[in-house]
């Protein structure tokens, strides 16, 4: 699909060219990179490596990583950004980005009142506050990668 801006992050991707924090982590099936218009720290997304629309449209094999790759991301941020849990979403509906992507999101102890639960989509795109640096964002990604390197079975 030429018109989905995601499939041309992942080729960027693929290409080796994308910076740090818009490539965390790859596996076969999903990249975790960090949002790129979000003005939350930690915003992270898993984005499926192929142009699916719809969530049941994964294969077996990406379905199965899905929830093991949920569980350590999550352990990751809360290590590296202190939150007190992680929001899960999946919607795939912004014109440039209907492939299945989805949005992993530390909530931490004292967030913004305004943004608990779905309002936390209030600090994506053309919401509140100015997005997260790129060299901030690189640092988060550095660090999560360390945290992702440990062994947590
Ligand atoms: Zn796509």
């Amino acid at each position: 699909m030429t018109d989905c801006k995601t499939c041309a992050l992942v080729e960027r991707r693929d290409e080796g060219t994308a910076p740090p924090w818009d490539s965390i982590m790859r596996t076969p099936g999903w990249d975790v990179v960090h949002s790129y218009n979000s003005a939350l720290e930690g915003w992270l997304v898993l984005v499926a490596r192929r142009h699916l629309t719809a969530l049941a449209e994964l294969t077996d094999a990406e379905a199965d990583e899905l929830g093991p790759l949920i569980r350590r991301v999550s352990l990751a941020l809360h290590e590296v950004t202190g939150c007190a849990k992680t929001y899960l979403a999946q919607f795939a509906e912004h014109p440039d980005h209907r492939h299945v992507h989805v949005h992993l999101i530390p909530r931490a102890a004292d967030h913004p009142v305004g943004a608990i639960g779905p309002n936390v989509f209030r600090l994506i795109g053309d919401g509140v506050g100015e997005p997260v640096g790129r060299e901030r964002m690189d640092e988060l990604a550095a660090d999560l990668r360390v945290a992702l390197a440990v062994d947590r079975r």
